[in-house]
């Protein structure tokens, strides 16, 4: 009888990619019933951004500004990542911060969903609320006293003046746009909060083809419910945010932004946020005015963190 022989494999870990290198490639979905009253010859699509691992645009200059601090040895002496937030840029900094082992505070207004508080949460990071009627400039003044009272303890990741948020989009939003078209977009539309989609996507079009036009969405009054967008007209500016790169601004109320949210979820199967809403009723506004072009924006995030808004899923489209 022949021996048996039995061969104990060691068997060497394939190596499978971190979470952070799954951010970007977003689907660009087409808008049909939506801007169905357009012309023929004109487009009109969206960036869907909830295909990110964390939810949001916001996964890009969150995992490019933690890479580009922890390149720099920022963060490699125990200290925690300190920012104000709106949310989503919030729950972007605690999952690359949990994929990255590294510590997250976060200062956010105490009006914020209590969706998105509980996620901040839930993935590790330790929340701070500011007074709401402070809005996000509050926050932002509450990140910088705790920097001021514990340098030691923080480092300031300043989502608002750090390049690394614009340019995550100069080096993935933009080129992804510029493919997925087949370098036929004509114009750009995005909502501002820190503007880092419009000014990094914006600059890196431009240079491909300077006849693209920018168009900003802003809120059409301080007070608004568009949460993620800023009223630049009456809130501290981002140092990042360059007023000559747009060609446009399109204003946007609450109302039309939650009536369009409606009409996508219900018409399109596109269950997006508040700003998405936005962003999709000033891009239909500028394919109204065009005979043929491809008009591109940016949906930032899904519905689900807005579910406990009642008057936005109140109402019936069909
Ligand atoms: N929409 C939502 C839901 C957001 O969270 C943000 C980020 N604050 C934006 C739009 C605006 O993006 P940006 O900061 O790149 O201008």
């Amino acid at each position: 009888m022949s021996p048996v022989y039995y061969t104990v494999k060691v068997q060497e870990k394939i190596h499978y990619p971190r979470l952070d290198s799954f951010v970007g490639n977003t689907p660009l979905v087409s808008l049909r019933r939506v801007a169905a009253h357009i012309s023929d010859r004109v487009q009109v699509l969206a960036k869907a951004e909830w295909f990110n691992p964390g939810g949001s645009v916001k996964d890009r200059p969150a995992s490019n500004i933690i890479c580009t601090a922890v390149a720099h040895g920022d963060l490699g002496t125990g200290k925690r990542l300190l920012d104000s937030t709106s949310g989503n840029m919030g729950i972007a900094y605690a999952t690359y911060g949990a994929v990255h082992g590294i510590p997250v505070t976060l200062t956010i207004p105490a009006n914020a969903s209590p969706e998105r508080i509980a996620i901040m949460r839930a993935l590790g990071a330790e929340v701070i609320l500011t007074d709401l009627l402070e809005g996000t400039d509050g926050a932002a003044y509450q990140a910088h006293q705790m920097l001021e009272a514990a340098p030691e303890l923080y480092w300031y990741a300043n989502q608002y003046d750090n390049p690394a948020n614009w340019e995550a989009h100069y080096y993935s939003t933009g080129p992804e746009i510029w493919q997925q078209t087949s370098s036929r977009v004509t114009h750009f539309v995005a909502g501002v909060g820190t503007s880092g989609t419009l000014t990094g996507t914006g600059r890196f079009l431009k240079e491909q083809n300077p006849a693209i036009e920018l168009a900003a969405v802003q809120p059409e009054s301080p007070l608004h419910g568009l949460e993620g967008l800023k009223d630049l007209k009456t809130a501290v500016q981002p140092g990042i945010y360059d007023p000559e790169l747009q060609d446009k601004v399109w204003y946007v109320s609450t109302e039309d932004a939650y009536e369009m949210v409606g009409r996508l979820a219900q018409e399109e199967g596109l269950f997006v946020g508040v700003s998405a809403g936005a962003a999709a009723v000033a891009a239909i506004r500028v394919a109204e005015a065009l005979d043929e072009g491809t008009v591109v924006t940016v949906f930032p995030d899904a519905g689900y963190k807005y579910l406990s808004i009642e008057e936005l899923w109140n109402r019936k489209v069909k």
